[in-house]
């Protein structure tokens, strides 16, 4: 990866850091479940609204390392107007970008969650930036337990 990207990509993650978007609790949600990773003591809670098979609405609260909460951030932006297929897609497209052996993740696909690419190459924090999307696919699957990535 070249410099300069790395450091548009660490500028992005800052800011959701920062300035967490979606960042609240949601009255009525359809799904809740919480998400934690013991590894870095992330935690949060996820929220949707879904109107037939479409995420209306994503949001969250909780309390993490800049990498878990910039991830959770970013996802809730992705994902709202997606249907729950296609979220699906995105958490295989991601989990490939993170964790994936070969480097043909679909780039165009995965969109602005690219900023998060880098943790592959340090893989005690993969699950910091795995862990809301994890936590997505229980949501999605309607399993409202809570949830971990040990
Ligand atoms: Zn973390």
């Amino acid at each position: 990866m070249f410099d300069d990207l790395r450091d548009l990509y660490q500028e992005v993650i800052f800011d959701h850091n920062r300035n967490p978007r979606n960042f609240r609790v949601m009255e009525n949600a359809d799904r809740k479940v919480e998400g934690f990773n013991p590894l870095c003591g992330d935690r949060l809670t996820l929220f949707l609204k879904i109107n037939g098979d479409v995420i209306e609405e994503a949001s969250f609260q909780g309390s993490g390392c800049a990498i878990s909460t910039a991830s959770v951030s970013l996802m809730t932006e992705i994902i709202k107007g997606k249907t729950e297929a296609e979220a699906e897609e995105l958490f295989k497209q991601f989990h490939e970008m993170t964790t994936g052996k070969d480097e043909h993740f679909n780039l165009e696909a995965i969109g602005k969650l690219a900023v998060l690419a880098g943790v592959r190459e340090y893989p005690a924090r993969v699950k910091c930036a795995t862990l809301a999307w994890h936590t997505l696919d229980a949501a999605l699957k309607n399993e409202q337990q809570s949830i971990s990535t040990e």
